[in-house]
């Protein structure tokens, strides 16, 4: 990040809510019962909803449930009729189990999520999950229960907010200027990546980024002092966070003194560390891990109402609760401030207010396809041959030309991946080696909307970032993984850092397309549908090593359906299947064929998920019956079987990698032109 991203933006003071919460009339003498009434609103509609699953996690909710009080009505910008307008404040519940929280959050301040659906908790089909799944619930940010996870993801956020405001706001005008808000647990904070994305949050000097801690002393396994002894507010500090401690999580106005010194800006993102009771109000459970992930029973259940003085049935609600929870009146009024201020600035900025809505819709530019076509057919006609983690970095200096959402990354490594470009100025971060961290971040990124994050690393360390690219993968979000150094082609560093079984197994994670091309053409066909994939995420596998161009008509075209036809003949006796770099080694087994007169189809298959998708005619086309077939690909075998069928043959490697120069590695290994002539060779004569 370069010097004009991390300059420090003078941040406004926290918009107030344009219209006050209602006061609820103090029953009791003591102040603030009518706030407890609020938030034990939260609590029994947890626990009910979790007796009624006869599953779930009542404790959190009941521990967090003044602080979500606390936030939600005091501070947090949002509108329930509008869940996705721009500038909302985001929240993200790391803790995700505790997901009756946010549901029961959401359907009382007015989210389209009636009681039928809380009802329903854990149900098939239902809108409420166990763990709260993004694109499933209105007002789900994204999904969370993988600890740690959600708060990477609100870094990223919150990240996203920091260059959004860089960029478009302007002298007079601030239309990006929003919180990120994120619970979190003890768990999330034992998970590494708690470190990884904490640790770049406060290099960053994210300020708008406000983390809640439930530290209740409680995890599943019981009492956290036999596990957990960090000192978390001075770990935090050493971060550069500024760490409010201490803070009351049952005291009502000790968190609004919280909150507010957690808005005033100080350059630094905020830890509010909140001492809690797991379970807090259930009598026999409250402050135990028992009270962490099963229902209460009907016994304790019914004892809790009597300690809370709740009087109503499960999913009924007095109407002041009601009414004190209702947020759509005030967040409409939220919105509609907001909404003043960006009709001013496209007033003032016609161009810029355009260009900000296409970029928070997610949609491509108009002129993208007819620019991507001559930039592609620029590509072919050149016909160079080099490493295809070089041809990717061409193909991101020609989008980014094209594309300003584009957002570059690397942890650490960019010498090497090549995911920096020329020109690239405040549009490439450097994640620093946190992998996991860089996956989650830009997912988190992504979830905000308005850029397009891509970040790279060497595919044997996919392995750490794997969880986020699932996670990418399951909520369908628009993220490009560059792995570059993908197979024995690496040569020196050795086995640990030579993938081996690292394509099969992303080739595993649905909804994920993991691209393997073959040189600089493929490459940029393989980068333009990463971005043309709107619905999930894209693995690039890219050679360190020089790959010839291959020559043949169409491929720009054909290559975009992941697998198709490179060289062939009229008379075919054998075909042969080859991704990335073992696409040359396939053709020079070709030639080798043709000289012992048998007659051999190249088929190339970049991507393997894009083929599957084609046509069957296609496909058949492409892979015709009867015809043996062998795959060639530097790594595990297995899931080259599907597409060879019983009779065929693979050529590929099932054990780990050695440390020495590529071409003595492909010769040690069998992965040559040689060999795969041979075992061609032998498939046609069986069938003979
Ligand atoms: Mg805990």
């Amino acid at each position: 990040m370069n010097a004009s991203m991390t300059a420090a933006l003078e941040v406004r003071e926290q918009d107030r809510l344009a219209v006050s919460p209602p006061e609820l009339p103090d029953n009791t003498p003591d102040r603030g019962s009518g706030r407890r009434l609020l938030a034990n609103a939260l609590r029994m509609l947890a626990i009910d909803a979790v007796e009624a699953a006869n599953s779930g996690h009542p404790g959190m909710p009941m521990g967090m449930a003044d602080i979500a009080e606390a936030l939600w009505r005091r501070h947090l910008r949002h509108n329930p009729t509008d869940p996705g307008w721009p500038d909302r404040d985001r929240f993200v519940l790391s803790n995700g189990h505790g997901s009756m929280l946010l549901y029961a959050l959401l359907h009382l301040t007015g989210y389209d999520l009636p009681m039928e659906e809380l009802r329903r908790f854990r149900q098939l089909g239902s809108r409420t999950p166990g763990h709260p799944e993004f694109g499933v619930t209105p007002g789900v940010e994204t999904t969370t229960g993988p600890l740690g996870q959600g708060l990477a993801n609100a870094v990223g956020m919150a990240l996203a907010e920091r260059l959004l405001g860089a960029e478009f706001n302007r002298p007079g005008h601030r239309i990006v200027d929003h919180r990120t808000f994120c619970f979190v647990g003890d768990g999330c904070l034992m998970e590494g990546i708690s470190h990884e994305s904490c640790s770049l949050a406060g290099a960053l000097g994210l300020e708008k980024l406000v983390v809640f801690y439930d530290d209740n002393g409680i995890s599943i396994d019981g009492p956290v002092a036999g596990w957990f002894t960090d000192d978390t507010a001075q770990r935090f500090e050493a971060y550069g966070w500024r760490v409010i401690r201490q803070v009351d999580g049952h005291d009502a106005y000790a968190l609004d003194a919280a909150i507010d010194e957690a808005l005033a800006p100080r350059g630094k993102p905020t830890l509010v560390c909140c001492r809690t009771v797991i379970g807090h109000g259930s009598p026999n459970r409250a402050g135990t891990a028992e009270a962490h992930g099963a229902p209460l029973g009907s016994a304790e259940i019914a004892a809790t109402r009597a300690a809370l003085g709740w009087n109503s049935p499960p999913f009924e609600l007095p109407d002041e609760v009601r009414a004190g929870w209702d947020a759509r009146r005030r967040g409409a009024a939220t919105q509609a401030d907001w909404q003043a201020r960006f009709d001013a600035y496209a007033d003032a900025h016609p161009q810029a207010g355009a260009e900000f809505l296409r970029r928070m819709r997610g949609d491509l530019p108009e002129s993208f396809a007819s620019s991507a076509d001559a930039w592609i057919g620029t590509v072919a006609a050149r016909a160079e041959a080099m490493a295809t983690r070089k041809a990717s970095q061409q193909a991101i200096g020609a989008l980014a030309g094209l594309l300003p959402e584009l957002l570059g990354g690397s942890a650490d490594l960019t010498g090497s991946n090549l995911t920096d470009w020329r020109g690239s100025g405040g549009r490439h971060l450097h994640y620093g080696v946190r992998e996991f961290a860089m996956a989650a971040v830009m997912n988190g990124i992504a979830l905000h909307g308005g850029l397009l994050p891509f970040g790279g690393t060497f595919l044997a360390f996919s392995d750490y970032a794997r969880n986020g690219l699932r996670l990418s993968a399951l909520m369908g979000l628009r993220v490009v993984h560059v792995f570059t150094h993908d197979g024995i082609g690496l040569g020196e560093d050795g086995p640990t850092h030579q993938p081996v079984e690292h394509a099969a197994s992303l080739r595993l994670i649905p909804n994920l397309d993991v691209w393997r091309p073959c040189d600089a053409l493929e490459t940029a066909v393989a980068w333009r549908a990463a971005v043309e994939n709107t619905d999930g995420p894209t693995a690039l596998l890219l050679s360190r090593q020089t790959l010839p161009a291959q020559i043949g008509v169409d491929r720009a075209r054909d290559a975009a359906r992941g697998g198709y036809v490179l060289a062939d003949d009229e008379l075919l006796d054998v075909t042969l299947i080859a991704t990335g770099s073992e696409v040359a080694i396939a053709m020079e087994a070709r030639r080798l064929l043709a000289d012992r007169d048998i007659a051999a189809r190249i088929v190339s298959m970049p991507c393997c998920e894009v083929f599957d998708r084609q046509d069957p005619a296609w496909r058949r086309a492409v892979l015709p019956d009867r015809i043996p077939r062998l795959a060639v690909e530097a790594g595990a075998t297995g899931l080259w079987r599907a597409h060879v069928g019983l009779d065929g043959d693979v050529v590929g490697l099932d054990r780990y990698g050695e440390s020495a120069p590529a071409a003595d590695l492909y010769r040690h290994f069998g992965i040559t032109a040689e060999v795969v002539a041979e075992r061609a060779q032998r498939l046609c004569s069986h069938r003979s």
